[in-house]
């Protein structure tokens, strides 16, 4: 599969038409197709004498992914051909996409449990694609546009593209219907602003036009370029959509660690078909660079991506009104004063009661990297804490089915699964435990190195800053950090009491030799069909082998479940076996 050449401007269509024009001159009277360039993930669909057979990511172009199973989900794509001259071996080239509604869907449901949102329609649909459990990839409800045909066994007595969409309209696809035909450049040139003012009104992401020469045998003669793009098509892509607004207030967001986050509230605008009013600033820093004023005039934009960004200000329209934004000195949530260390070009709460930090704690605790309860997201950690059902984390422990019904928005079944959600975390490794404590300096990779070389949550309390600076990768900051964590009174009791609700204390790195996974390291990525994340990493562990965080060429295997992400990629890209559920208990031998 081919990739696009891309023009941002229509001297850069007129330079493309007279190199290909260099080459063959019949070009400039061949005539082009426009369409629309859909911003999702291609997909080539094999058919064999009318019946899809097999369907593939497009990958690096020449080797990609099979998802015949996943593909078969989404309903745009015709699984049987209708008419008698659909060609008896080819590949059909389509865009599977997600409309913005189900995008927006999808991400409201991901921040509810505490995931992180997708980027973009285009990132949310390829990773659908990818699911191992083709029931996921149905609940996404993808959609598909079929665009082109390579026919591989039979003929096509098609000789061009607008042809070639009619054909496939005709057998059943569904072809993004914004295509035409013009006869020159310079009509294609004349319908540009038209496409660019339509593109904005779509129900999905869509990022430029798309031109192709019209006659198909001219695709041949005319060939690729550097071997992936083709000489007769090519994009013309629009910027971004600004648009302007003014700006209410500067609010702030005070996240996990105390760091005050500014953002701009936003008369709400319409940006790129989505009513924008809110748009990240950073820190304060970027805030006096750009002289963003209270009051002023902002252009913002929306570029594919989620979160809006504010440009500048329109200096032009200000009336001597705006007031110029001073980070406060207090903490916005508790009115603690803020502390800003002389490296850091943040401020911060140092207050650890914050309670705009002990939401933002929790959240992190429960969030799947962490101690992974599933079902506790914003919503539900502000009303527990709201409700005085919690203050911390180890208060976590002791809710009940009862307590939890009570509350608006419960059911029975819902209470007793994030009960069980709870009770279930308390198996998770002691490394994923200290990344849950939100310990500064602490992610994952560091709180796996502490467990793995303390062994024990007693032995990292008990050792001093030199100790844990002599584990390697913890370097002095770290140490001190960790240091000053556990010499904290207030930490102490929280570390009491999660013991008493009987949270894993001890890592378990217990070597077996001689098991059926004796020297073999796996990763786990994903939900799995019946074991926790906890469980499977006990059987392998049990069965002599390692479990490791991070995909790497020393990793022998990784396991992967529903919603598997980034660790699959990596073991798909460096070769690495996958397995799954049931191929892993065969492994160890305990299959049922
Ligand atoms: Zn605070």
């Amino acid at each position: 599969m081919l990739s696009l050449a891309n023009a941002f401007s229509d001297e850069e269509l007129e330079d493309w038409e007279n190199r290909n024009a260099r080459l063959i001159p019949e070009v400039r009277a061949a005539g082009y197709t426009l369409e629309v360039k859909i911003d999702g993930a291609a997909v080539n669909l094999t058919y064999e004498k009318g019946h899809f057979v097999l369907g593939a990511t497009r990958g690096n172009g020449t080797i990609g992914e099979v998802i015949t199973a996943n593909l078969r989900t989404v309903t745009d794509l015709p699984l049987t051909l209708k008419g008698d001259d659909v060609p008896a071996l080819m590949e059909v080239r389509g865009e599977v996409y997600l409309p913005w509604v189900g995008f927006r869907r999808l991400n409201e449901r991901r921040e509810r449990e505490g995931e992180t949102p997708f980027a973009n329609p285009r990132n949310a649909a390829a990773g659908a694609l990818r699911q191992l459990d083709p029931t996921i990839t149905r609940a996404r409800r993808l959609r598909l546009f079929a665009f082109s045909i390579e026919v591989l066994e039979g003929s096509l007595p098609i000789t061009s593209h607008s042809k070639m969409l009619a054909a496939l309209e005709r057998w059943g696809f569904v072809v993004e219907p914004h295509h035409r035909r013009v006869d020159s450049l310079a009509e294609a040139r004349d319908a540009v602003p038209a496409y660019e003012a339509m593109l904005r009104k779509l129900p999905f992401q869509a990022d430029g036009m798309v031109l192709k020469v019209d006659a198909i045998p001219l695709h041949e003669e005319l060939g690729v370029v550097g071997g992936r793009d083709p000489r007769w098509a090519i994009a013309r892509k629009f910027a971004p959509e600004v648009a302007v607004t003014q700006l209410r207030a500067i609010r702030i967001n005070v996240g996990r660690t105390g760091a005050l986050n500014p953002w701009a509230e936003l008369e709400p605008v319409e940006v790129g078909g989505v009513t924008v009013s809110a748009a990240t600033l950073h820190n304060e820093e970027l805030i006096a660079q750009k002289d963003i004023r209270v009051g002023d005039w902002v252009e913002v934009v929306r570029a594919g991506e989620v979160i809006p960004q504010l440009v500048a200000p329109l200096r032009e329209k200000r009336t001597g009104k705006e007031v110029p934004f001073v980070m406060p000195d207090r903490c916005p949530a508790c009115d603690t004063p803020v502390e800003r260390p002389a490296d850091e070009a943040m401020r911060f709460c140092p207050n650890v009661s914050c309670p705009a930090r002990v939401l933002e704690g929790i959240v992190h605790f429960a969030s799947r990297e962490a101690m992974d309860i599933r079902g506790l997201g914003y919503e539900r950690v502000r009303q527990l804490l709201a409700d005085g059902l919690i203050d911390d984390v180890a208060d976590l422990y002791a809710l009940s089915a009862q307590q939890l019904q009570a509350m608006e928005g419960f059911a029975a079944t819902s209470a007793a699964q994030l009960v069980a959600a709870i009770a279930a975390s308390r198996s998770q490794p002691l490394s994923l435990l200290l990344f849950g404590l939100g310990i500064r300096h602490v992610g994952k990779t560091v709180a796996q190195l502490l467990a793995r070389h303390l062994g024990s949550m007693d032995a990292l309390a008990a050792a001093s800053q030199q100790d844990l600076a002599s584990v390697p990768g913890v370097g002095p900051t770290i140490a001190e950090a960790v240091a000053h964590f556990f010499a904290e009174p207030r930490n102490q009791d929280l570390i009491g009491r999660l013991r008493e609700a009987g949270v894993t204390f001890e890592e378990a790195q217990r070597i077996v030799t001689g098991g059926p996974l004796a020297g073999r390291t796996y990763v786990l990525t994903g939900t799995l069909p019946t074991l926790s994340r906890s469980e499977a990493s006990k059987r392998i562990e049990a069965a002599g082998g390692r479990v490791a965080g991070s995909v790497s060429k020393k990793t022998s295997g990784v396991v992967a479940g529903a919603d598997a992400g980034g660790k699959l990629d990596k073991a798909r890209e460096l070769g690495i076996e996958i397995l799954d559920e049931a191929a892993l208990l065969r492994l160890i031998g305990d299959a049922t």
